[in-house]
């Protein structure tokens, strides 16, 4: 992986400037530690560049998310109103959500630069002044630049991650405003270098109950086995998981095991009721 040239000449001159003279003085320390830190910044894609670009994937993905086929594939028989309804909070979630990503991604980067530094001085410490002729530069400045290196690529999923669980949030939110009363697990298999997760694998196709939802207060559906979402890690919630809910909001859309005798009398009142109207229609 790419770090800057100018990191690698930065960390060469310390390395050699330690195994020249040791770990003589905190001042020898400190000087290449502020120089490394500037250099390592200095070597990764700007913050203002990558907020930009975190930005834009998220506004992108947000708008995938809108799009009315998107919506409908997870949230079928959403309606407008409701969307209408919803969208100022949608907005929010989006808001919210490039403010926490990019906090994230600083945090990362703190922590990564910090650690390449924690090698450095673990390593310059361990120079008995006067220098040393045994140490294998190449290895060692490895094992210090390791820390940074795979940093541009870590950023590139983070931001990746995030338009899903954005998509994924907004999804609820729709779902909430709809009546939602259960969700189906749909699993995906991620791409190159993700490991399925085999937990929700064994998820696809389940349904999961949405707690204290209308036809649960009203006796018409039971869990019969099922858990409530909130038992379980909601779907894009764990990283890089690109799971997604299907939500339901109607009883016919739930299986027969997870409707109450209650449940199923309304449930057959109502086609009872609908076939009246059809039939009253197509009579003129
Ligand atoms: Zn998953």
């Amino acid at each position: 992986m790419a770090v800057s040239v100018e990191f690698h000449r930065v960390l060469t001159a310390a390395m050699n400037d330690l195994i020249e003279h040791g770990f003589d003085s905190q001042e020898r320390l400190e000087r290449w530690m502020r120089e490394l830190r500037v250099a390592a910044r200095a070597s990764l894609v700007p913050e203002r560049v990558l907020e930009r670009e975190l930005t834009s994937a998220l506004t992108r993905a947000f708008a995938q998310a809108m799009n009315p086929r998107a919506l409908s594939r997870r949230n079928p028989g959403v309606s407008e109103y409701t969307l209408l309804n919803v969208k100022p909070e949608l907005r929010k979630k989006l808001d919210q959500r490039i403010l926490a990503s990019a906090n994230l991604i600083r945090l990362n980067r703190d922590a990564a630069i910090e650690k390449t530094l924690q090698r450095f001085s673990g390593w310059a410490t361990s120079i008995p002044a006067g220098g040393t002729r045994s140490v294998n530069r190449r290895e060692e400045s490895e094992r210090v630049r390791r820390g940074i290196a795979g940093l541009p690529f870590e950023e590139r999923r983070v931001i990746i991650d995030q338009g899903h669980k954005l998509v994924a949030s907004i999804n609820q939110v729709v779902a909430e405003e709809s009546g939602a009363i259960a969700a189906i697990w749909h699993h995906v298999k991620e791409s190159p270098g993700y490991q399925a997760r085999p937990e929700h694998e064994a998820r696809d196709g389940r349904f999961f109950v949405i707690r204290g939802n209308w036809a649960l207060r009203d006796g018409l559906m039971k869990l019969a086995g099922r858990k409530y979402t909130d038992e379980i890690e909601q779907v894009a919630e764990l990283p890089f998981c690109r799971c997604w809910y299907e939500y339901v909001t109607a009883l016919r859309d739930l299986p027969n095991d997870m409707l109450t005798v209650k449940g199923r009398e309304a449930l057959a009142s109502a086609r009872k009721e609908l076939r009246r109207f059809t039939n009253a229609y197509v009579a003129g």
